[in-house]
């Protein structure tokens, strides 16, 4: 490994005088790890590699779309197939129909669906439609909880909101969101039921929509008590509000039918993002022609994007769909998740350190703590230090992690090294060093 990292440093310097902050999105920042950036330059399989020349086991997997691994060959054929074909025509094409109805047949109780580019676009077009169609102007959501960069869902978010908010106190609520618009939104501490039926108690004839990630990947991973989603649907039906499942993260990954058929909850809404379009820019919202037909060209609600549905993305969306059906990866990705989780709880047993694993399936967090973490307080209280010392030492021995310590890890399809015993002997020389003071602090 070399470990001076001087072509990232290079490459950073030139970044920052005309990227902001050397980044085109702020979660790409190293600034929680104390250091300048890591440039990639080629993915492989479960493998990443930076500008220095060292090889990474990619537990980052670009926050979530490879499902099977970097650069996979059948989606680099269907793209390149697209591509050939134009990368947007500006018309409806036979694709996105395909496309569409091999997604709907995995979301329980959607009939129609919106093809958009970001997972932010599509949480922010299912905030507008729950409001359009129900008339109502309040929305509900959970601190830790991140939907993307969204006027209405910026406030207590997760993700690099939250890793960015230890040094910068006014990032979760974000400047430049009117006081207006920030009062209409509420916001609940995560499986937290009374706080949910105080609040429809209160003000259910006027909440539009609760969203929220069914399992969140924001604050490390966190899981839903099942009483909290069962009084969410509830308290939704009787009110008359849409509740929004953002399964941009959990989307095809935790299960065939996500995280609501995983738990057999079925909301109004879902929103997708990553997985779905195969690694390029492609999202989706997803719900029952009743709502989704509030849309435009139909409904009121306006929504439109040059880049919607087009030909490259919707290609690589259909791929990954057909290899989740040829391959049905759903089991090796539990046996890979569990064997690492029995791995990480190992090594830090052995050398005493406090840890806690979050996990479902291939979505996996370790907390430097001794408490059960179910909400974003109980995800801060753990030790950020020994975060930052353990990330290091993870780089150091060739596993690249997130810089942050509300980011989940993911395992794909392809991450069959951390079955071999020496990626036990590594994971111990990791918790080992990461009690010692780093090479880079
Ligand atoms: N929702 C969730 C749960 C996410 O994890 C993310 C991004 O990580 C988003 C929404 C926003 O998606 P995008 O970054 O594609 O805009």
């Amino acid at each position: 490994m070399n470990t001076n990292f001087s072509k990232s440093k290079d490459l950073n310097e030139r970044a920052k005088k005309v990227l902001v902050g050397g980044v085109n999105s702020p979660v790409r920042s190293f600034k929680r790890v104390g250091r300048h950036p890591i440039f990639a330059t080629y993915g492989t399989g479960a493998k990443i590699y930076d500008a220095d020349g060292n090889g990474y086991l990619d537990f980052v997997m670009s926050y979530g779309p490879h499902l099977f691994g970097h650069a996979r060959s059948e989606i680099i054929e269907a793209v390149s197939k697209a591509m050939s074909g134009s990368s947007c025509f500006g018309m409806t094409h036979e694709a996105e129909i395909e496309w569409a109805e091999l997604l709907l047949k995995r979301v329980p109780g959607a009939e129609k669906a919106r093809a958009l580019s970001s997972g932010t676009e599509a949480c922010l077009t299912a905030v507008r439609l729950a409001r359009g169609h129900t008339k109502r102007p309040i929305l509900v959501k959970f601190s830790g909880n991140y939907h993307g960069h969204v006027d209405s869902l910026l406030m207590s978010a997760g993700s690099g909101v939250a890793t960015l908010a230890h040094e910068q106190a006014s990032v979760p609520e974000c400047a430049g969101i009117p006081n207006e618009l920030a009062q209409s939104t509420r916001v609940l501490k995560y499986n937290d039921v009374d706080a949910v039926k105080k609040l429809f108690a209160r003000e259910g004839n006027k909440i539009a929509g609760v969203i929220l990630e069914p399992i969140v990947g924001n604050m490390g991973v966190i899981l839903p008590k099942k009483e909290f989603l069962k009084a969410l649907r509830e308290e939704c039906t009787k009110a008359g509000a849409l509740l929004i499942f953002d399964e941009v993260m959990t989307g095809l990954r935790v299960h065939k039918h996500s995280a609501q058929g995983l738990f057999g909850i079925v909301p109004d809404l879902s929103t997708f993002g990553k997985i779905v379009g195969g690694g390029l820019p492609l999202a989706a919202l997803c719900g029952p022609a009743k709502i989704m037909d509030s849309l435009a060209p139909i409904g009121p609600v306006y929504q439109a994007g040059t880049l919607s549905g087009n030909p490259v993305g919707i290609a690589a969306g259909i791929r990954m769909m057909k290899l989740i059906d040829e391959l049905n990866p759903y089991e090796k990705l539990e046996k890979l998740g569990a064997h690492m989780e029995t791995v990480l709880l190992e090594s830090a047993a052995e050398f005493k350190i406090p840890l806690v694993v979050n996990r479902v399936g291939s979505m996996i967090s370790p907390f430097f703590s001794q408490n059960e973490v179910t909400n974003d307080e109980e995800a801060s209280a753990g030790d950020m230090d020994h975060f930052v010392r353990f990330f290091w030492a993870c780089v150091k021995h060739g596993w690249m992690l997130a810089p942050s310590p509300y980011e989940a890890w993911f395992l794909s399809h392809v991450h069959d090294e951390v079955l071999n015993p020496s990626f036990r002997d590594t994971a111990r020389h990791i918790f080992k060093e990461s009690l010692q003071k780093g090479p880079f602090q």
